[in-house]
């Protein structure tokens, strides 16, 4: 289906021909209609799949079919979790709206105040904005929301985790009731659902990516190493497969920091993103990726979600998230807009029962790898978590160059990319520790299971 089918203004298709997009995503063909038609909605649809324009488009048509030359006054209001989205929205909202004379702001923290009370007192059409901001500009009166016709809560799930939920409930108590609402979430789970039942009006459901489910166009691997060499598998796995543009997570913020720092020290120059940095400097970082003059932007949970990097071809665990769903959204900034990318997770002994989960939750197998010359050392490891052995499920000495994911074709998640039987293969450089035998282990990686 075209674009031009869906009722949308030739302003509007001017400035999609200009993004070179050919067709509607499913999420904008489903959503795009029912916005139009004045429909609430609740989609579930996750980063990566054209949400942003499917709410968008639709908005900035209605916008203008309804704009009165009256005193301009905030007619729109997107809600989102983070700083990085609430820009990315407000960027889109530029791209699309090129052609026309609408207005837009983003409001959100670590910023000044003054200049988005600036921007509001010029008068905006539309607000995009992080809720606590949001709620700061309300409390000093710096914003009227009486006149808001459409609110969107986008990644609304991340916003409840993120504990938005008493701004979002100020925010509201502004809002008209007769306006039309919707709901973006990646997952539908009870808290967003009560929210949901409260704020939407018989609403269109559209649902365009199993919550939960990986993108196919992403291949994904793990390897079993030791907590302590990780940071140098990972240098390993860089510099080998020669990732030139790689996101990786860290759990924490001084995680974040450190492993920057170390891979730089590497000879692999790479920059961190959290929420103890600036706005200035999470831009330029992310700025400093975007154009790859830095090869590794190392991130924690919070300050990567909803990050747009087009064509991002390679994301690593490099500690596994504590929650399961994060490792689905982690990985879901690769493998966009019909490209392939590959996920590799790092995962050490302590780590087995989140490896576990995450298994558990996509409901399918990811192969377990060790890299020659980065066995794991514990013993226990041989153990499987539980206690209980799982069969066909032993781990596989590869070289990272052989066996690593590569980005030349889509797989079916799960998959293993280096076919059947156990291999040992050297490592593809020089630069991996090389492999000593300890006494007993004879047997140790060629169909012992590791899995864990
Ligand atoms: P989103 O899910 O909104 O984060 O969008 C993910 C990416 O898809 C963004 O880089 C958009 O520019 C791109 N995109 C959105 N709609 C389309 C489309 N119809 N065709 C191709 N790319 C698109």
């Amino acid at each position: 289906m075209p674009f031009s089918n869906l009722g949308l203004s030739p302003a509007l298709l001017r400035a999609i021909a200009d993004q070179g997009y050919d067709a509607p995503t499913p999420v904008q063909q489903q959503a795009i209609p029912a916005v139009l038609e004045g429909r609430d909605l609740m989609a579930s649809a996750q980063t990566g799949t054209g949400k942003t324009a499917a709410f968008t488009l639709p908005m900035l048509q209605i916008l203008m079919d309804g704009a009165s030359g009256a005193r301009r006054q905030v007619r729109a209001l997107v809600l989102t979790p983070t700083r990085e989205l609430a820009a990315q929205v407000h960027e889109s909202v530029r791209t699309y709206g090129a052609h026309l004379p609408l207005r837009c702001t983003e409001i959100y923290g670590g910023m000044a105040m003054h200049p988005q009370v600036n921007a509001l007192r010029k008068g905006v059409d539309i607000v995009v904005a992080t809720p606590g901001r949001l709620q700061d500009h309300l409390d000093r009166r710096n914003v009227d929301l009486s006149g808001v016709q459409m609110l969107v809560l986008d990644e609304g799930d991340r916003m409840l985790d993120m504990g938005f939920l008493p701004a979002i409930e100020r925010i509201l108590k502004e809002l008209p009731t007769d306006r039309q609402t919707m709901l973006f979430s990646a997952t539908f789970s009870g808290p967003i659902r009560k929210l949901a039942q409260r704020l939407l009006k018989d609403p269109q459901l559209i649902e365009v990516a199993r919550p939960n489910s990986v993108n196919d166009m992403v291949t994904q691997a793990a390897y079993l190493v030791d907590g302590a060499r990780k940071r140098e598998l990972l240098a390993h796995l860089i510099g080998s497969q020669d990732w030139k543009q790689v996101l990786v997570f860290t759990r924490t913020k001084h995680g974040a920091d450190r492993l920057a720092k170390q891979l730089t020290q590497d000879g692999i120059d790479a920059t961190s993103i959290h929420g103890d940095k600036t706005q200035g400097q999470r831009s330029r970082a992310l700025a400093q990726f975007k154009r790859q003059s830095v090869r590794a932007l190392v991130a924690t949970d919070v300050a990567a979600r909803g990050l747009d990097i087009d064509q991002l071809p390679h994301v690593v665990n490099f500690d596994l998230p504590l929650n399961p769903e994060d490792y689905v959204h982690r990985i879901g900034r690769t493998g966009r807009g019909g490209l392939t990318g590959t996920a590799t997770s790092l995962v050490c002994f302590e780590e087995r029962n989140q490896f576990t989960a995450i298994k558990r939750l996509l409901n399918s197998e990811i192969a377990a790898n060790v890299v020659e010359g980065f066995e794991p050392q514990q013993r226990s490891f041989d153990r499987p978590a539980g206690g209980k052995h799982r069969k066909g499920a032993a781990p596989r000495h590869i070289a990272p160059r052989d066996g690593a994911p590569r980005s030349n074709g889509p797989r079916p998640s799960g998959s293993h990319p280096s076919g059947n039987g156990p291999r040992r293969d050297k490592p593809a450089n020089g630069s991996a520790r090389p492999h000593h035998h300890r006494r007993g282990d004879a047997n140790r990686g060629n169909g012992t299971r590791r899995e864990f």
